[in-house]
C-alpha cells in the first residue's frame, strides 16, 4: 500500500507518521509525478487558500483532478475545503467532491474545540465502536451535501462534520492529531477497493 500526502503546506507530517505506524509507504506529493503509483492521497489541514495557491503555482490542479477520477482522496479540514465543489467564496478548489463547505464556521470564540463523535462507519474498526475524539481547529462545516454523498458524522445539533462520496472522504476535524487511527484505517480500506 502506498499513500501520498499533499505536502505543500499544513500538517502533512502528522498524517505521514500515522500512516507509517500502520505499515504504509508514504510519498510526500509536491509535483505531479509524485502521484504516480499511489493508491490514494491525503490532503492535510492547514490553510485552504494557501494550499490552493501553491497547488496552482506547482501546476498540480489538473493532475490532482485527474488522480481523483479513479483514486481515493481524503481531505482533513483545509483539505476537505480544497476537495469540495463550493467554499462559498472564490479560491482555487479541486471541485471533486459534491459538498458545500463553510470555512471557519465556528467563529472566533470557539475557533478550536474537541468533542466525541458517533461514527457508525467506524464500527468494525475496533475499540468496541466507542465515540471518536475529534479535534476541530478553525474548522469548516459541511453545509450541504449532493446526491450520493453519505453523511458519516454530525455534531449533536445535526451539523455535518464528516462525509463520504464513493472514493472521496472529507472530515472537518483532524484524526491525525489524536492517537486514534480508525479513520486512517477506514481510508486505507477505501483506497484498497
Ligand atoms: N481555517 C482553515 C481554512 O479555512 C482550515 C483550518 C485547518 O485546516 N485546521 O482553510
Amino acid at each position: 500500500m502506498r499513500i501520498g500526502v499533499l505536502a505543500l503546506q499544513g500538517d502533512f507530517a502528522e498524517h505521514q507518521i500515522m500512516l507509517q505506524s500502520l505499515g504504509v509507504d508514504v510519498v510526500q506529493v509536491r509535483l505531479a509525478e509524485h502521484l504516480n503509483q499511489l493508491d490514494g492521497l491525503i490532503i492535510p489541514g492547514g490553510e485552504s487558500t494557501t494550499i490552493g495557491k501553491l497547488a496552482t503555482d506547482f501546476n498540480l490542479m489538473d493532475p490532482l483532478r485527474a488522480f481523483g477520477q479513479d483514486h481515493a482522496i481524503w481531505g482533513t479540514c483545509a483539505g476537505a475545503i480544497f476537495l469540495s465543489k463550493d467554499a462559498l467564496r472564490k479560491q482555487p478548489l479541486l471541485n471533486l467532491m459534491d459538498i458545500t463547505v463553510e470555512r471557519n464556521a465556528f467563529g472566533r470564540q470557539i475557533d478550536s474545540f474537541e468533542t466525541e463523535l458517533k461514527v457508525p462507519a467506524l464500527q468494525g474498526f475496533g475499540q468496541n465502536g466507542r465515540g471518536f475524539h475529534a479535534v476541530f481547529i478553525r474548522a469548516p462545516l459541511i453545509e450541504k451535501v449532493g446526491e450520493g454523498v453519505q453523511i458519516l458524522a454530525t455534531l449533536e445539533d445535526g451539523r455535518i462534520v464528516a462525509a463520504r462520496q464513493g472514493h472521496f472522504l472529507a472530515t472537518a476535524f483532524h484524526p491525525e492529531l489524536t492517537g486514534d487511527d480508525r479513520f486512517h484505517r477506514y481510508f486505507l480500506e477505501m483506497a484498497k477497493s
